[in-house]
């Protein structure tokens, strides 16, 4: 016999499951991939073969112009891996298509959470609560000072903002994949009818969304608008457009951002921002620890962000856990 969980081992360019010689999110090509979404930090190309949900597979063929070697598995179904282990795609609430993987061997049983939130997001299926032995969560802001206040108060900041400016228009940065349709999706939920102008980098992506079924209202390119016709208007653009040579076209923009990080005030002025907004598709503190109480498991790795205070605060309450160090995530996906 080997020793417990001896088959699943944290190497620093992805979590390996050895009988099975397949990784999860590897940060490097490898035979055989379990991508839990479509971040670039998590979904590399140029694998042998690559299980993912079907949207994260669709995002996947987007970005790398491929669907060579595509395995999809759809929320709740199981898949045999090789080497008697099993692999169960969950729900994780983070961006469309975003998976938690649930991998079982043998009677044991570890949960991969990928990236995650608890909060409700119109684009996504919400986070399912799964039990296991070894919970391997993120933590991007794994730091009490973190916590989201609900979206509805930061879609209300930017829909008086837009009242309040009606011969400009208010530019929000945001991230091409998750964030700008989550945005897109709260203000038509608010009751925000009118054309949204996007970027051109963020088309396809807000077609993709579409076309899986979470629609985004009337949107049109910049590139085809006056200055005139956008006034009074939301426009939408990546983070790294925000201070580029292509806001010169827009009528006198009030520059928002909405990530997580416009929690901390220097780095929405590092960037110009007028108007932070504090929207994250990542779980805050709260989150973060009220999952580990409800998931309950006997250990938890820790990964992807501020180890070090989760793992204190995993100590403190008596919660057997490690830091891994993994390399290659960074946040695309505030
Ligand atoms: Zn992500
Ligand atoms: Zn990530």
């Amino acid at each position: 016999m080997s020793p417990p969980f001896s088959w699943i081992r944290p190497e620093p360019w992805g979590i390996h499951i050895v009988p099975a010689d397949a990784w999860v999110d590897p940060s490097r090509p490898v035979s055989r991939a379990l991508v839990t979404h479509g971040h670039a930090d998590h979904a590399r190309g140029g694998h042998g073969t690559t299980i993912a949900t079907p949207a994260t597979l669709a995002i996947m063929e987007l970005r790398y112009q491929t669907r060579e070697g595509a395995s999809p598995v759809e929320y709740g179904e199981t898949v045999a891996i090789g080497g008697g282990v099993t692999a169960t795609y969950l729900p994780a609430g983070h961006v469309l298509g975003s998976a938690q993987i649930l991998l079982e061997r043998a009677g044991e049983r570890v949960v991969i959470t990928g990236d995650y939130k608890r909060s409700a997001d119109p684009t996504c299926a919400p986070f399912e609560v799964t039990p296991c032995d070894i919970f391997i969560t993120e933590a991007t802001f794994g730091l009490p000072v973190f916590t989201h206040p609900p979206i509805g108060e930061e879609i209300g900041k930017l829909l008086e903002a837009r009242e309040e400016n009606p011969d400009a228009c208010i530019l929000v940065g945001a991230y091409a994949l998750g964030k700008a349709q989550r945005v897109i999706a709260e203000l038509r939920a608010a009751g925000h009818t009118d054309t949204i102008w996007l970027h051109g980098a963020m088309e396809a992506m807000c077609r993709l969304y579409d076309a899986h079924g979470v629609p985004l209202g009337d949107l049109r390119l910049v590139s085809e608008a006056t200055k005139d016709q956008m006034r009074g208007h939301i426009v939408m653009a990546p983070p790294s457009a925000l201070g580029d040579r292509w806001s010169r076209r827009l009528p006198d923009p009030v520059t928002a951002m909405a990530s997580g990080w416009m929690r901390v005030r220097q780095r929405a002025r590092q960037r110009g921002v007028e108007l932070p907004l504090v929207i994250s598709d990542h779980a805050d503190w709260g989150e973060l620890t009220r999952t580990i109480g409800e998931v309950n498991p006997q250990e938890t790795w820790i990964t992807h962000g501020r180890e070090e205070a989760l793992l204190r605060w995993c100590q403190l309450n008596q919660r057997r856990a490690r830091a891994l160090a993994l390399v290659g995530y960074e946040d695309e996906d505030d």
